[in-house]
């Protein structure tokens, strides 16, 4: 049985593609260098997949920044602002990925968006009615011949013209439609090409087709392959599907004249059902998602290969393949170091994987299987508890009820509470959390991590940066202060390794977006606190302020969201682990006299499923209440904050509500705004802090601006209700620009109450 990759990590097994990448941003090196060293890159894996042995190599998964950034240079859809700075082709690249300013102009980058369920950003075409869709890039064909070189015959990995176009902003008039027949021909046009440089499989990566789709959209499916396929010549060409089943158009897919079509049997729960009850057609390759390009666990092949020999009895020919790019998991476990053996058995990272797809694939073919070595241990492996479950906690979980959701007294009795006890002006004045992470913070933290400075040393610097914190804030007239996250690398992984059950990785790194990559820690075993966490520092902030400050917690929705979760028990169970260690930490910041308490969920519409249909059963209905679960037992006069990163909260607008938090902030001025409407038409009733300015830029904002902004909010949302304050925690910020734009923030709310 054949084996397939459907795309491989690029950023390098030390990260290394991120720090030239780098370093070329920062002039230290010259493109050339930068080329030369991504080649040298790509050969190095393409030869560790070819001697895994595994059968379809991926090329043209490689990418200096993102897939849909390369897709969009390759059909020339470059808007004019970039084109007129003149820049040559890597330059102008990177000014759509990261925004220019310098001696030829100053323009913004394209947007990014979140990559379907996952934690990878990709950026955001934009089409307008002036351009013309043409190939106009050779990447794909350049990579394709640089393994040939090398003697490896590779499978070009390209975004669909359905899923480029999907995702695409149209600003002009014109309408996805419109573009459908350029877009085709383009990528006819790069197949016969391929079909010259003696190409056999070409990989289409469709993951749009696994969203809910209109009559409309499939329409459109159908009329871009129908022709497309009609200029295939002797190539192959493979659909290939990911994150999630292709419900919505089965029909259609298997219709159309592909050679192979790879479905997800990982996260695609329909998948299997969809090829029993509607067969799979012989003359087609069953490309089959197999092996869990998301997670980090070691395959369970007993499951596998029964999966396995069901889709054998449907396919003619069955192709052995990862669920979706392994972009979204570390290079290798070899990295690891400091692993236990006992527990590093248990993973599989890309590298791992690539020998799991030889395992299964030589398992499949072979009649004794269940007698092989490989088979035997694996099995055995998987009988294995993770680490002794803690029954206690078991019982407890299973015994919650509704009451332990439910914080009472109701929202409106609490508003009354509340507004006795803290007695803030009108518009009252906060920030999301965390202060600008400055060069001595972060080194006062590696210091102490490499044992160069004493624990009471790094305590007391943490404690000076707080009290410098907790001084500024009073100075610039905020009403609700923050201690300022200085202890914090990060909001989910401080909590992880304040709690047990987590395991942290040294090496285990997976790109989110650009040069940009995060360390997910793991969820090995049974979640539960065992140490107060934040209070420490909290209390001592609150000790020098006669203003409120917010003990601050991360939700356990977004803790989970950003690990690599178990696979033993359910997300919902977890979560609620998570939760009862959370509320401990909540009820223990009260009892010390915290009076407001903030509970950030920046990552729950991360991971909302991609069909409507799924929203509820397979994730609000245990999420929403985990979150409840952590505040449900504080006081009425307790004031609950929430935090989201987002503002695309429109369609579950009723199940944030549902949180019962007193106040919620969220971004807000980069999507004009629109969230407001919403806001208003649903009757949220929770009062809410829309970020009146944008935080992922150094720019400082004018009073004006934010007094517009306000006043803005203020059209829609009642004075009693609005909060002010940023779009998210400020830790990426210079201090520089920080105190300056919180000034005119003050400043700005303080003109608007005036003049109400
Ligand atoms: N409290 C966190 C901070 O201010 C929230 C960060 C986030 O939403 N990503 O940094
Ligand atoms: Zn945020």
């Amino acid at each position: 049985m054949k084996t397939s990759v459907t795309g491989y990590p690029r950023i390098g097994p030390k990260r290394e593609l991120k720090f030239w990448t780098e370093y070329h941003f920062e002039d230290k090196i010259p493109a050339e260098e930068l080329k030369a060293n991504a080649k040298t890159l790509r050969i190095q894996q393409w030869k560790a997949q070819a001697e895994n042995g595994i059968g379809l190599i991926p090329s043209n998964d490689f990418s200096f920044y993102d897939g849909m950034l390369d897709t969009a240079f390759l059909l020339g859809a470059i808007p004019d602002r970039y084109k007129k700075l003149r820049l040559d082709e890597l330059a102008a690249y990177f000014a759509m990925a990261r925004g220019y300013q310098g001696e030829r102009g100053d323009v913004k980058a394209l947007s990014m968006r979140k990559w379907f369920n996952t934690n990878y950003h990709y950026m955001v075409p934009e089409l307008d009615d002036n351009m013309e869709i043409r190939l106009s890039d050779s990447k794909p064909l350049d990579e394709f011949l640089e393994a040939k070189k090398e003697g490896i015959q590779t499978k070009p990995v390209i975004i669909g013209p359905f899923t480029f176009l999907k995702l695409a902003k149209y600003t002009g008039a014109k309408r996805i439609g419109d573009y459908a027949e350029d877009t085709t021909r383009t990528y006819a046009d790069l197949l016969c090409k391929f079909s010259g440089l003696g190409a056999e499989w070409i990989q289409f990566d469709e993951p749009s087709l696994v969203t809910d789709l209109s009559p409309t959209d499939i329409e459109l499916f159908s009329r871009i392959y129908s022709a497309l396929l009609n200029q295939k010549g002797s190539l192959k060409i493979l659909l290939q599907t990911y994150f999630g089943d292709i419900r919505d158009c089965y029909a259609e897919v298997t219709t159309l004249a592909f050679d192979g079509v790879g479905l997800d049997f990982v996260e695609g729960k329909e998948s299997l059902r969809l090829v029993e009850e509607n067969g799979f057609p012989k003359d087609k390759v069953l490309f089959a998602g197999v092996v869990n390009g998301k997670n980090i666990w070691t395959n369970h092949y007993e499951k596998t290969l029964h999966t396995i020999a069901r889709l054998k009895k449907h396919a003619g020919e069955l192709v052995l393949g990862t669920s979706c790019s392994l972009l979204h998991v570390p290079y290798s476990v070899k990295s690891e170091k400091r692993l236990e053996p006992e527990i590093g058995r248990h993973f599989a990272f890309a590298e791992e994987k690539l020998g799991e797809l030889r395992g299964l694939a030589e398992l499949a073919s072979d009649d004794r299987f269940t007698e092989r070595e490989s088979y035997v241990k694996n099995t055995a492996l998987h009988h294995e508890k993770l680490e002794g479950a803690d029954q206690k906690l078991r019982q407890r979980i299973a015994s919650l009820s509704e009451k332990d959701f439910t914080r009472l007294p109701a929202f409106e009795e609490r508003v009354k509470i509340q507004k006795e006890v803290f007695r803030l002006l009108l518009l009252p004045t906060t920030t999301i959390g965390s202060f600008p992470q400055t060069k001595d913070v972060k080194s006062n933290r590696a210091r102490f991590k490499k044992d160069e400075i004493s624990e009471a040393q790094y305590k007391e610097n943490v404690r000076g940066k707080i009290a410098s914190c907790i001084q500024l804030q009073e100075k610039l007239g905020l009403d609700v202060l923050v201690h300022g996250e200085y202890e914090r690398n990060d909001m989910a992984e401080f909590f992880g390794e304040n709690l047990s059950g987590f395991l942290f990785t040294q090496k285990a790194w997976v790109q989110s977006y650009g040069t940009r990559c995060v360390k997910p820690p793991i969820i090995r075993g049974d979640v539960k606190r065992t140490k107060p966490i934040t209070v420490e520092y909290s209390v001592y902030a609150q000790s020098l302020t006669k203003k409120p400050v917010k003990g601050m917690l991360t939700g356990p929705v977004t803790i989970l969201n950003w690990s690599f979760p178990r696979e033993d028990i359910s997300p919902r169970e977890i979560a609620l682990q998570i939760a009862l260690a959370i509320r401990e930490e909540a009820l223990d910041l009260e009892t010390n006299g915290m009076r407001i308490i903030q509970i950030d969920e920046a990552a729950l519409k991360e991971k909302l499923p991609l069909r409507k249909a799924d929203w509820h059963c397979d994730y609000l209905d245990w999420a929403i209440p985990a979150f409840q679960l952590v505040h449900s037992g504080v006081k009425a006069k307790t004031q609950i904050h929430t935090h989201m990163c987002y503002s695309e909260f429109e369609d579950i607008i009723k199940d944030i509500e549902a949180m019962d938090a007193d106040v919620i902030s969220f971004e807000a001025s980069r999507s004009n705004l629109s969230i407001v409407d919403a806001i208003e038409k649903s009757g949220f009733k929770t009062a809410v802090g829309p970020g009146v300015y944008d935080i992922h830029s150094p720019r400082i904002p004018t009073k004006n601006e934010i007094t517009d902004a306000i006043r803005t909010m203020l059209g829609k949302i009642k004075p009693e209700r609005l909060w002010i304050n940023p779009d998210c925690g400020l830790k990426t910020r210079g201090e520089e620009e920080t105190a300056p734009s919180l000034k005119n923030l003050v400043d700005a709310a303080k003109q608007v109450r005036d003049s109400l």
